[in-house]
């Protein structure tokens, strides 16, 4: 049984005792910095010279830097910028400007796992990766709530490393909520596999499929978008709160059948192999190979992909269908990029 921890296990004043650095001030990286300053941690907010978040963290009452300006005083550098982008902004503005003995801290353990990023030994090297959307940590954290956290440490050059990761786990609201003990490798291969195979990239594809079946046998696209994706979020609430089990008691008994008897005929037992396929490449990091050197080129796949995705007909349904409806998504604030 995973090891659960709460605001009681963790030591609020080991972090309000340090200099947090938060590089980034996108999705993650505005929740972190804000949900830390009002849990009286003392933070800057690392950004690119000319970044258009300059003026939104200065807005919110954030002190801002220079990457490599915020890193130099910094006892812990918390790195959330995308994936991608972070081997260089490490290599060329935080490696040479860290103090000796700063803990680097993670959100995700791609950089680490797949040796993008090879801190020295003197490091404390750390994650604290929240398992929701940054938006979604800032609301529950003002809201007086936490979402859960996964905190795995990768190098404890201080022999503190886990106090001080999960003091930061409770700056940002996380152990309100309840924080999972996991490693780099763990947090890092099973992050790629739920988002690949289910969360992502397994729903996005069966939304788009149930569309095609239904407006290539006739029926009315807007008809279709309701049945396959509008419909989607109050099924996954209903999951969230308690389990498929309380899903399905929800659910009529017509819908629960055709649950039992259809979902296995749709989601047949070669889909496990194929998803076996799936770990087997972010195992092997063949997975992190073709991310990063596509990105490395600029993203052209990437670009491309994303393009045929937003150009699916389901896409411009849905853009018309919900601006007539009066009901508005709670996470319009995405619509800025993160
Ligand atoms: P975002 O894409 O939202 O981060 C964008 C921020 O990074 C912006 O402030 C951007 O600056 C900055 N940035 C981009 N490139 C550079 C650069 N070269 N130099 C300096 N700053 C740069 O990232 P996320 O919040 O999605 O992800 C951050 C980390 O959190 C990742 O490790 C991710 O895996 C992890 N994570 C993300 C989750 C999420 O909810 N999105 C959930 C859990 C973990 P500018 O404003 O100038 O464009
Ligand atoms: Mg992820
Ligand atoms: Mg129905």
């Amino acid at each position: 049984m995973a090891e659960i921890f709460y605001d009681d296990d963790a030591d609020l004043s080991i972090i309000q005792s340090k200099k947090v650095a938060v590089i980034g001030y996108g999705s993650q990286g505005h929740a972190h910095a804000l949900n830390l300053r009002d849990s009286g941690v003392d933070v800057v907010v690392g950004l690119r010279e000319g970044s258009s978040s300059i003026a939104k963290a200065q807005e919110q009452g954030l002190a801002t830097a220079t990457v490599d300006v915020a890193v130099k005083d910094a006892d812990v550098i918390m790195i959330l910028a995308p994936d991608q982008h972070q081997r260089t902004i490490y290599s060329e503005l935080i490696e040479p400007n860290m103090k000796e003995g700063a803990a680097l801290f993670f959100a995700h353990g791609f950089n680490i796992r797949y040796n993008y990023i090879k801190p020295s030994a003197d490091h404390d090297v750390c994650m604290v990766a929240p398992k929701g959307p940054g938006h979604t940590v800032r609301r529950q954290y003002v809201e007086g709530r936490g979402v859960p956290d996964i905190v795995a440490i990768e190098q404890d050059a201080s022999g503190q490393a886990w106090d001080l990761a999960l003091s930061y786990a409770k700056a940002i609201g996380g152990t309100r909520a309840g924080v999972i003990k996991t490693t780099f490798t763990e947090e890092t291969e099973t992050d790629l596999f739920g988002e690949q195979t289910v969360l992502c990239g397994g729903v996005s594809q069966l939304i788009q499929y149930g569309f095609e079946v239904l407006v290539e046998a006739g029926y009315q696209p807007e008809i279709a978008y309701f049945e396959v994706l509008h419909e989607l979020k109050l099924i996954v609430d209903l999951i969230n709160e308690g389990g498929l089990t309380k899903q399905r008691w929800s659910i009529s008994d017509t819908a629960e059948y055709g649950d039992y008897v259809s979902g296995p005929r749709v989601i047949s037992p070669n889909v496990k192999d194929n998803m076996k396929d799936v770990l087997d490449d972010i195992q092997t990091g063949a997975f992190a190979e073709r991310f990063i050197s596509d990105q490395d080129k600029g993203g052209p796949e990437f670009q491309e992909l994303r393009k045929r995705g937003e150009g699916h007909e389901i896409e411009k349904v849905g853009a018309e269908l919900r601006k007539m409806f009066s009901w508005k998504s709670v996470d319009e604030d995405y619509s800025d990029g993160h």
